[in-house]
């Protein structure tokens, strides 16, 4: 099977699975007691913390550690809500996990703008200028697309965020940046950059929220008062620790230019058919590669090529198995386009062999669908 839906989840690292096992087997204890053994681990936990953080780029701020994208999101877009006449912006690009934190403040009476998108993916500027205001709390945009791999211009939108709206918190979907891009969280001024483990070679399950100023949210989740206070519950021990090693051991730039080469074969090879259409016009991430068929359905192409050995994705695992696409819709793409699209990702551990093979099996499987339709 050669795996190319890497932007819904990567394989584990087999040393970060020993770190887990070490960390549930024999150095279990729970980080929040008194003896020596707990208080050792919640060192480590610290270290993890600080590890993060360098990879980030922060020069100040906290890390709490959480179940996961989703939860971080959760905690950035709802621990961050103020009561009174706020005002909140969201993309139409957002993952599930932030964009329907968005439609549950819309539910409870706030002002909520959803800026459309380009038709290169990335959020529509001149939009964004025009709704935001003195009374913005807070701006989510995504850092990557998780559907198209359109990159943001991050600095751009601090720079609208400061022009209009300065005291506006920002809040980025890192989860197909982080460990994949090489940036700085001060390179904009993020307030809140959300991270999932298992995206880079980590475990499922296990995230963190980088926020700079700690008193700009208020826990969602209340109980013992474990990461300060703003997120109760014991840690993911051993999940923080395999996400620490996965942190450690990526080399970003090593990575990315090894993927852009990967890219560039997967493009080549499915550019050969000139009715295949490939969303690259822009700046956009090379671990994620959106295609349309034309007139083949996507689900049916996925499965086929399943069965050929090649496993590629339809865009968000989340919403998969919903009708319509939200994220292509804004982008203006029309019916026909979404309903043949497919999500190609990649990682660094692709042989460009594979690549090839994979791309020479995409056509065929598509050029044998297309022949029995037309
Ligand atoms: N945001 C983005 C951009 C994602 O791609 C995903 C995973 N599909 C998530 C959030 C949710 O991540 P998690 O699985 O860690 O909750």
């Amino acid at each position: 099977m050669i795996y190319l839906d890497n932007a819904a989840t990567t394989k584990m690292f087999e040393k970060g699975a020993e770190i887990y096992k070490e960390y549930a087997c024999h150095s279990f204890f729970n980080p929040s007691a008194n003896y020596s053994q707990a208080i050792a681990i919640a060192k480590e936990l610290d270290s993890a913390r600080g590890v993060l953080f360098n990879k980030l780029g922060a020069s100040k701020g906290q890390m709490i550690f959480t179940s996961g994208a989703t939860e971080s999101n959760n905690l950035a877009i709802m621990g961050g809500r103020r009561n009174g006449k706020w005002e909140y912006v969201f993309s139409m690009g957002e993952h599930p996990s932030v964009y329907n934190a968005g439609k549950e403040l819309e539910r409870q009476g706030f002002i909520v703008h959803f800026v459309g998108l380009q038709p290169n993916g990335q959020i529509d500027y001149r939009q964004l200028e025009s709704v935001v205001n003195e009374k913005t709390r807070l701006i989510s945009v995504m850092h990557v697309s998780n559907e198209t791999g359109a990159i943001n211009d991050l600095t751009l939108v601090d720079k609208i965020r400061k022009q209009h709206c300065p005291k506006a918190l920002l809040h980025i979907d890192g989860v197909q940046a982080f460990c994949k891009l090489d940036f700085s969280v001060d390179d904009f001024s993020a307030d809140f950059y959300t991270i999932s483990a298992h995206k880079f070679h980590g475990p499922k399950g296990v995230g963190a929220l980088y926020v700079r100023n700690i008193n700009d949210i208020k826990p969602i989740v209340f109980g013992g008062g474990q990461e300060g206070g703003y997120r109760s519950g014991t840690e993911n021990v051993g999940g923080i620790m395999a996400m620490k090693y996965a942190v450690e051991s990526i080399d970003i730039c090593k990575n990315f230019e090894k993927v852009c080469k990967l890219k560039e074969i997967m493009t080549a090879i499915l550019s050969q058919n000139n009715v295949i259409s490939i969303i690259n016009d822009g700046n956009f991430s090379p671990y994620i590669l959106s295609v349309s068929f034309a007139g083949v359905n996507g689900e049916t192409l996925m499965r086929k090529l399943q069965d050929n050995g090649v496993v590629v994705g339809m865009g968000s695992a989340c919403s998969a198995k919903k009708s319509g696409n939200r994220i292509l819709e804004s982008m203006g793409k029309v019916k026909e386009e979404i309903k043949s699209h497919i999500r190609i990702s990649f990682n660094e551990f692709l042989s460009e062999n594979e690549v090839e093979n994979a791309g020479k099996i995409i056509l065929q499987t598509y050029q044998e669908l297309w022949e029995k339709v037309k």
